[in-house]
């Protein structure tokens, strides 16, 4: 049984041993577990807030090494950074943060940083609340700034910008003018669009991806939240550790525009609605299937669905008659 007020002090003094361990319990898919993990969440209050930043890529961007520069920028500026993976194939072996040894081996040195791998959990529901509720831990804990890494690849981005403050893109230079393969989804989701890699013989590459991804982020529509002249696009060289300085100013102009505009408080309060919502479904979901009887009996509305001897939604209401007490 974990000493949940215990865990809580320790954590909000900043003991990353304290917040390894909250993370793991939040991680827990035991019921008692999940009791002591809703107890610590409420003990470790919601005063302290970090800027929480979601950044994605497809594999070989460069995000690691991204992390690893930009992470040791903010640590030598005496600001504490937690890194959050977001990974929920974890198909990818070996890929996963600190899956080999040489990801970010600087970074998860430093006292002022802390890196937690994604758990080697599948669904994205599972991997969606695990991380917000590191993200509030991490806060708790007194870190300034939470970076959650996700691999551009499925939906995780969308749903990390659905609980971060900014969201950053980060791209390679690509070959020709035709922009690569990137979603539109995503681009609709960056505020900061980064091309790495602009040192060497990829600068003057990197500069025209840059300035083709800035043209296509110009004919976006404006969201409620852009500030004059974002989404953004720079060129970046995590290896060269050049351009980040110039990252970290536009990040910070933004969030302090969003802030002194009421677009940070407004946007936080619509993602809680929003994952009010989620978990509100899934409780409710669970709330079906925990008992065998219930769970037969949704199995018998799937198959007459399925059959065609009931619609979806005379299905969905016979479903929750079992809850309805009025
Ligand atoms: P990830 O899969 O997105 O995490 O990418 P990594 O950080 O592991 O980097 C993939 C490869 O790109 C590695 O060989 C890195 O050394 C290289 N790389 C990363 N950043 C840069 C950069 O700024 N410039 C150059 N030239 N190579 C880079």
């Amino acid at each position: 049984m974990t000493d949940i007020p215990a865990m809580a002090q320790a954590l909000r003094a900043g003991d990353r041993r304290a917040l390894a361990r909250a993370i793991t319990l939040i991680e827990s898919g035991k019921p008692d577990h999940r009791d002591q993990a809703l107890a610590l969440l409420d003990a470790v209050g919601s005063d302290r807030q970090a800027l929480r930043i979601g950044l994605s890529g497809t594999p070989g961007v460069g995000k690691s090494t991204f992390i690893e520069s930009f992470g040791l920028m903010l640590t030598a500026q005496d600001l504490r950074v937690a890194v959050l993976a977001v990974d929920p194939s974890s198909a990818r072996s070996g890929g996963s943060i600190l899956g080999d040894k040489t990801r970010m081996d600087h970074l998860s040195r430093d006292p002022r940083a802390f890196i937690r791998p994604s758990p080697s959990q599948t669904h994205l529901g599972g991997v969606a609340r695990r991380t917000r509720e590191a993200i509030r831990l991490c806060e708790a804990a007194g870190f300034d700034i939470v970076l959650v890494e996700t691999v551009g690849v499925g939906q995780s981005e969308t749903v990390v910008a659905q609980m971060t403050d900014l969201f950053v893109l980060l791209l390679a230079p690509a070959g020709g003018d035709e922009l690569q393969g990137v979603k539109r989804g995503i681009m609709e989701i960056a505020d900061l669009v980064l091309v790495n890699k602009a040192d060497g013989d990829l600068r003057a590459q990197a500069s025209r991806t840059c300035a083709d991804y800035a043209g296509a982020l110009r004919l976006m529509r404006k969201r409620a939240g852009d500030a004059d002249g974002f989404p953004k696009a720079l060129t970046v060289s995590a290896l060269d550790q050049s351009g980040l300085t110039q990252a970290w100013d536009e990040m910070q102009a933004l969030s302090d525009w969003r802030r002194a505009t009421g677009h940070w408080d407004t946007t936080r309060a619509a993602q809680a609605r929003h994952w009010f919502q989620q978990e509100l479904r899934s409780e409710m979901m669970a709330l079906l299937t925990h008992d065998a009887e219930l769970r037969d009996r949704l199995t018998g509305l799937e198959n007459d669905v399925a059959a065609g001897r009931l619609t979806p939604a005379a299905a969905a209401r016979a479903a929750l008659a079992p809850l309805d007490r009025r």
